[in-house]
């Protein structure tokens, strides 16, 4: 199906002009304004064409009461316009999400790339991604989205029985079918695309299923694993950022930490170099000393990564969509001016500066920085607010892939691949197979635990799912 898009003007076809300047220009880039940013364009607002039961944007309905929840032609016009005056540098990231996006039809986006031949200066390159959940893709959308090589995002929560748990449509139905319809779409046209998977308490337990699923099945080699915290508001919605307690539907934290491990330990011994997992490599540039994990929660300090509602309103972040956290209307103040002003740098350096003793002290802080803010809401085991929900999970995991990082980034290091890590591990772990095949059941165990082996490695001959050693065999 094709979608034609009027907008509520009723002009199906504006003219492109320069009558809808109304924020004054700034003269110049203000200090402390980001020499590039991140903001996520919602240009139907929270509106979606399915329901999903986690979804925290379907609630954000309610913030704009009245309202027809498209983006006008004044306000993209502002927002192309403003976002290409505002970058320092000449690479631009224009990145639209949902709700759902493509429910406003092609003719709004090839307006879209109109508008971005008209303001780009000599030299600037355009990266055009989109997040959807893939259900109204058809042929003319994906020959429009391999024409400006876009990248697209694709919300897939694994394997039919998991991803229909929550992705739900309108009726409640299921909704795998039609989003692997839209996937091999993409796939027959040769669009870019990767797959975010949002974790929650079911698909939560089936990590190798998700990832396998994921590689194997829907046969993509970039994914990323966004866990679901929904925290419950006194009124008993979803809609703010506030409360102590999560819906039935979270991820546990102890789930979501043997999720990524279970997931890591299956790319290490296989896929490293040909399969991308966005977490897995965030962890390894904080390994490596790189001044940006590449994804905002596991860096130092945040607030480059804002959300633009249909009506040009601005938001300090995507998942702060909330009155607290409003910085201000592109059409009557510059978009520069919002993401520079004192209360957007204030909400990034908070990340930093708001961190529990807990956190500060913690020995993985330099690869988590205590997450995403959003999800800081529990009391360290002194009694300090601020811990994030997650913590226990991200303990977990940062330990338990430090040895295989090290290795890995050992070997970078060297100007050598990381994937030869795969056959490092695999030649450590011969060699401990080897020892426990001596080993009496009574004897201690030679991974050092203290336990004797029956009761540590050894259960693994009895079929126990123990994980393999994770330091080198000793030298015998
Ligand atoms: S609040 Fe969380 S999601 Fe938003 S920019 Fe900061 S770390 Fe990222
Ligand atoms: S693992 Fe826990 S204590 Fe350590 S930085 Fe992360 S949230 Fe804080």
């Amino acid at each position: 199906m094709r979608s034609e898009v009027h907008d509520e003007s009723g002009d199906a076809n504006p003219v492109i002009n320069d009558t809808t300047e109304t924020a004054t220009r700034p003269l110049l880039i203000p200090d402390g304004a980001p020499p590039a940013f991140h903001l996520l364009a919602k240009p139907t607002g929270a509106i979606c064409n399915l329901d999903c039961a986690y979804c925290f944007f379907l609630e954000k309905e309610s913030l704009y009461p009245g309202s027809g929840f498209r983006m006008q032609e004044p306000v993209l016009e502002a927002y192309i316009r403003q976002l290409i005056e505002s970058h320092q540098l000449n690479q631009v990231n224009i990145a639209w999400q949902g709700g759902e996006p493509t429910i406003m039809g092609l003719d709004f986006y090839r307006r879209a790339m109109a508008l971005v031949e008209k303001y780009r200066r000599p030299g600037m390159t355009f990266l055009h991604t989109m997040q959807t959940n893939g259900t109204l893709l058809d042929d003319d959308w994906c020959a429009f989205l391999k024409e400006h090589n876009f990248l697209i995002g694709i919300s897939i929560d694994g394997p039919r029985a998991l991803h229909d748990i929550y992705r739900v449509d309108k009726g409640g139905g299921p909704t795998f079918d039609k989003v692997m319809r839209g996937l091999r779409l993409l796939q027959k046209h040769g669009v870019e695309y990767n797959i975010l998977t949002t974790v929650n308490r079911q698909n939560g337990d089936h990590p190798l299923e998700v990832y396998r699923f994921l590689r194997d099945e829907a046969k993509t080699d970039w994914m990323q694993f966004i866990p679901v915290v929904e925290r419950i508001n006194d009124d008993g919605r979803t809609l703010l950022q506030q409360g102590s307690t999560v819906t039935d539907r979270s991820v546990r934290p102890e789930q979501f930490g043997r999720f990524l491990s279970t997931i890591f330990d299956e790319w290490v011994r296989n896929d490293v170099g040909r399969i991308y997992v966005q977490t897995i490599e965030a962890a390894a540039r904080n390994w490596y000393g790189m001044p940006s994990s590449g994804m905002c929660v596991f860096n130092e300090t945040c607030g480059t990564g804002l959300a633009i509602e249909h009506n040009g309103d601005i938001y300090s972040c995507d998942h702060f969509v909330e009155p607290n956290f409003l910085l201000g209307n592109i059409q009557q103040t510059h978009m520069i001016e919002l993401v520079s002003s004192p209360q957007q740098l204030a909400f990034g350096t908070a990340k930093r500066d708001t961190l529990p003793r807990y956190c500060r002290e913690c020995d993985v802080r330099f690869a988590c920085h205590g997450e995403c803010p959003k999800n800081r809401f529990i009391d360290t085991p002194d009694g300090e607010p601020g811990l994030n929900y997650l913590c226990a999970g991200f303990k977990h995991f940062f330990h338990h892939i430090d040895y295989p990082m090290q290795i890995m980034v050992g070997l970078m290091r060297r100007g050598r691949q990381a994937a030869e890590v795969m056959q490092i591990l695999a030649g450590e772990e011969a060699k401990w197979a080897a020892l426990f095949a001596k080993t009496e059941r009574n004897q201690p165990c030679p991974c050092g635990s203290g336990l004797k082996f029956k009761l540590c490695h050894g259960q693994q001959a009895a079929g126990a799912a123990l994980p393999p050693p994770r330091r080198p065999a000793p030298m015998h």
